[in-house]
């Protein structure tokens, strides 16, 4: 296995780790639903893209529909 040959310090270990947070996306407003959206992607909140639907979205669903036969 390989063994690293020089310690890494906790100075040099820390500076590395430096550049590792995680940074907020770059949301954006959906223009149909004004949801917050990532950009150049469909919004997931309305299936609309480019002021289009092009996701259909599902009806709401009641499961507790008791005149469903
Ligand atoms: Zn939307």
């Amino acid at each position: 296995m390989a063994v690293p040959q020089n310690k890494i310090t906790r100075s040099r270990r820390n500076m590395r780790r430096a550049h590792d947070a995680l940074v907020a996306g770059n949301p954006d407003e959906c223009s149909n639903c004004g949801e917050l959206k990532r950009p150049h992607h469909v919004c997931g909140a309305c299936g609309h893209y480019d002021n289009r639907e092009v996701v259909a979205q599902q009806a709401d669903v009641d499961l507790d529909d008791e005149d469903a036969a």
